[in-house]
């Protein structure tokens, strides 16, 4: 479903992602981790085109990705993408954050948009909180919220990066519950996180980056339990 060829992204003289190939197939969960600079974000933001590429190719469902206009809101509807602040508009309703896009860009009516935001809001477990401001609600309720948002346009794979990282402990958990289920269902997802209980329990591979290369890729258990390079050994024992 998501394919990334030989990828290569600079930012000036900095080499950013080197070589980077990495396949996801339709329901599969991959856990991206890797020491801070490593260039995570930077690949999330590729793939959904934040960021362009120097060079190689990377396709969403055979598709390459558009290079500029319309396509690129189409690609934006087909990639979900989760970031670590909220980002939530502030000045609308819970509700309204959730419809906005999908009356836009799915152009559906405000009833079906709200009907579908008030399943999708139920199902992240804040359809409560439907008419408040984002800061009214917690950190979490919000991170929810923007799942639910991303959600409301259908994706054909989602990408969270580091969604748990701003939150209070407490409420790490009722995210990555979300998540959980999220995988469940079978969304495709790529995740971007240092919570290595997702990635155990939730992922069907997980990529350890550094330096801006893919130094491994294995299962949860192949890379936890028989980590093959110094660096990831490393890593591993200072989050841990
Ligand atoms: P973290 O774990 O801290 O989020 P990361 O693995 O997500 O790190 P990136 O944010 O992808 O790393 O950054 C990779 C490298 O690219 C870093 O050296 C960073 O300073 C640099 N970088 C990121 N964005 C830009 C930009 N817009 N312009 C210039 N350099 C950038
Ligand atoms: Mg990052």
């Amino acid at each position: 479903l998501v394919e990334v060829s030989h990828v290569d992204k600079y930012f000036g003289d900095l080499h950013v992602l080197k070589d980077i190939n990495l396949k996801v197939t339709k329901g599969e969960v991959l856990v991206i981790i890797g020491p801070s600079g490593s260039g995570k974000s930077t690949l999330c933001r590729t793939i959904n085109r934040l960021e362009a590429i120097d060079s190689g190719v990377i396709r969403i469902d055979g598709e390459p990705l558009p290079q500029e206009g319309k396509d690129l809101t189409r690609l934006r509807a087909e990639v979900g993408m989760v970031f670590q602040s909220f980002n939530l508009f502030a000045h609308k309703s819970i509700l309204d954050n959730v419809t906005l896009a999908p009356r836009k860009v799915r152009r559906i009516s405000k009833d079906q948009a709200d009907k579908e935001a008030m399943e999708l809001l139920a199902r992240v477990g804040v359809d409560s909180q439907a008419k408040k401001l984002p800061a009214q609600l917690s950190g979490g309720q919000q991170q929810r919220v923007a799942i639910a948002r991303s959600l409301a346009m259908h994706p054909k794979v989602m990408l969270f990066d580091e969604p748990t990282s701003a939150l209070d402990p407490e409420m790490i958990n009722e995210v990555l519950d979300v998540m959980v289920d999220l995988a469940k269902e079978g969304m495709t997802m790529i995740v971007v996180t240092h919570e290595m209980g997702f990635a155990r329990q939730a992922a069907n591979r997980v990529v350890f980056m550094a330096d801006g290369e893919i130094l491994e890729e294995g299962t949860p258990e192949e890379f936890f339990e028989h980590t093959k390079t110094e660096r990831a050994k490393d890593f591993l024992g200072k989050i841990l």
